[in-house]
């Protein structure tokens, strides 16, 4: 700890020696190694809540403190930085990307249809009853042009808060650009949608105390 703690202070020294230079004026620059130089914790924001009764809210408000909890853990950290996939310190569907990265990625919190590295988990959520013949079809879903996740109410009913939340973390990473094999492959659990979310549901759940969701393949 001690070492790492020296390390994130030299380098927010050598972040404000910049910015005092007037080199720089986004709160987020980059290190000489890529790596975000300094940020904040990241916060995770309800914009808006449609269709949701205040218990709904409730609950909603509760996942999303749950996943900021979360997000800026340590554990959280380690578990992305330290993912394997065959073999490899590396997540399938990466962008080129290595776990460095990905984690300084989803701790900027730029939407691709924001734009702007705001530390900010952002979401739009509709919470919305689907017809009984696809009750249990997809847990939720999303489209690219939009900010919007639609919510499967079913699930979210009987949902735990670390299922909750794991969902919401595996939307957002879709909403920062990251995607998965549409088709149920053996490889798409490694993608960072699907292990960003199975990791959030299991710190969620050692968190809470309660038992860990699946690993999360129903999801859209
Ligand atoms: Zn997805």
């Amino acid at each position: 700890m001690g070492l790492a703690n020296w390390q994130y202070r030299f380098k927010s020294l050598a972040w404000m020696a910049v910015l005092t230079a007037g080199l720089v004026n986004s709160p987020c620059s980059f290190a000489a190694d890529g790596l975000l130089a300094e940020h904040g914790p990241l916060k995770v924001n309800l914009l808006s809540l449609t269709d949701f009764t205040p218990a709904e809210k409730t609950k909603m408000y509760q996942a999303a403190e749950v996943l900021e909890r979360v997000v800026n853990s340590e554990e959280f950290r380690q578990a992305v930085l330290n993912f394997t996939y065959d073999g490899k310190k590396q997540f399938v569907d990466n962008k080129g990307m290595t776990n460095e990265q990905i984690y300084e990625t989803i701790r900027r919190g730029n939407e691709v249809l924001i734009g702007k590295d705001d530390e900010t988990m952002d979401y739009d959520l509709t919470l919305y009853t689907p017809p009984f013949w696809k009750k249990r079809t997809v847990v939720g879903y999303t489209y690219g042009n939009t900010l919007r996740i639609w919510v499967n109410r079913y699930y979210f009913t009987d949902y735990t808060l670390a299922e909750v939340a794991a969902n919401l973390a595996h939307e957002w990473c879709h909403k920062i650009g990251f995607d998965h094999d549409f088709q149920r492959t053996a490889r798409r659990p490694y993608s960072v949608p699907y292990a960003v979310g199975n990791l959030v549901g299991e710190l969620a759940a050692k968190m809470l105390g309660i038992t860990p969701p699946g690993n999360g393949n129903t999801m859209p």
